[in-house]
């Protein structure tokens, strides 16, 4: 890693939400998530410096839902923030934790030099639809957790968003109230859930309009690069992928390069409906490997 001076003593960087506000063109910004061991740290640093070179707008770094992951996920967010020129996002998840242990972790990204915090609830150890239990002196869901964050500093705070109704809520309306009201308490942006559907993200945001919120609302994509994703991605997001995507992968399932190849090119064509339909920005769930994220950028690039 660089001897770089920490982000905290550079020159103030304009926040995602003053960028979103200025820019006349669309974010770009890639999700990793923190490493496990000696091997997957190498494979982050190389996807984080490959990907450094686009100079995307942000990238984020997710929360690990157990003790020791997050104790990883700290030391990988400050390390990125500290060592790179990247615009970096904390995620934080209130899951399994007291008020003050998330004081604590708030503190050390501030320390860290970091601004920006995803403010997440997070879920049980059984995923998404496994009934939620609050910390006994924890909180309740992630506007409270917006609301914290906000209180301890001057942090620009995002939060998620889901296209696919939330597993939990399975109410498209609601989850476009909750978002709302993560506006209200201080949210900045949204980053999506992964989704397929175009037509799903562009109803998402008509119904947040339709409740007089303006919050920008950056769709996150994820890139199909093998054929075990698609069965994974019902588990992950909690929704079904439409039958348009699953034919087309499934027409090539025997062919591993072809796969990718195919995934890349949906990716592609999503990135671009999307940016037709007025997304502010596109975000792409990385999985710690540059390639894809590349190929796709390239394509939007010719
Ligand atoms: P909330 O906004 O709190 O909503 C969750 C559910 O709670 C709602 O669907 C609804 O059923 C209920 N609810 C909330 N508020 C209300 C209300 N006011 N009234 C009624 N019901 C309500 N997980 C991790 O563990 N680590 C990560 O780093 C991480 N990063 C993510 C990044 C993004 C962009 C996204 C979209 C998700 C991420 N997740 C992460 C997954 C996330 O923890 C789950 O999707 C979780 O189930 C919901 O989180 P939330 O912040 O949307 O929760």
């Amino acid at each position: 890693m660089s001897g770089r001076a920490p982000s905290a003593l550079r020159q103030r960087l304009p926040t995602i939400a003053e960028v979103l506000a200025t820019s006349t063109r669309p974010l770009f910004s890639f999700e990793f998530f923190p490493p496990r061991d000696e091997t997957s740290s190498r494979q982050l640093w190389q996807a984080v410096r490959e990907l450094e070179s686009l100079g995307p707008d942000f990238i984020s770094v997710t929360y690990g839902a157990s003790g020791s992951t997050r104790e990883r996920t700290i030391t990988a967010t400050e390390a990125i923030a500290q060592n790179t020129t990247l615009r970096t996002v904390a995620h934080l998840t209130c899951a399994s934790q007291s008020r003050d242990q998330l004081r604590r972790v708030i503190g050390s990204y501030a320390a860290a030099g970091v601004r920006h915090v995803l403010a997440i609830r997070g879920d049980m150890p059984g995923g998404p639809t496994e009934p939620w239990v609050r910390h006994p002196e924890g909180l309740a869901n992630a506007t409270e957790l917006v609301a914290l964050v906000r209180e301890l500093g001057d942090f620009c705070v995002g939060v998620g968003a889901f296209p696919d109704p939330h597993p939990a809520s399975a109410d498209a309306e609601l989850d476009a109230r909750i978002l709302v009201a993560k506006a209200e308490a201080g949210a900045s942006f949204a980053i999506t859930q992964l989704f397929f559907d175009v037509a799903s993200y562009v109803s998402l945001v008509r119904r947040v309009r339709a409740l007089g919120c303006d919050l920008p609302i950056i769709p996150g994509i994820m890139p199909i690069t093998n054929i075990r994703q698609v069965a994974r991605f019902a588990e992950l997001s909690g929704a079904d992928l439409p039958r348009t995507v699953t034919e087309r992968v499934q027409a090539v399932a025997d062919d591993e390069h072809e796969v990718r190849r195919v995934g890349i090119q949906i990716a592609t064509e999503m990135s671009e409906a999307l940016l037709a339909a007025g997304a502010p920005g596109l975000h792409y769930y990385t999985q710690n490997r540059s390639r894809a994220t590349r190929e796709i950028y390239a394509n939007l690039h010719r």
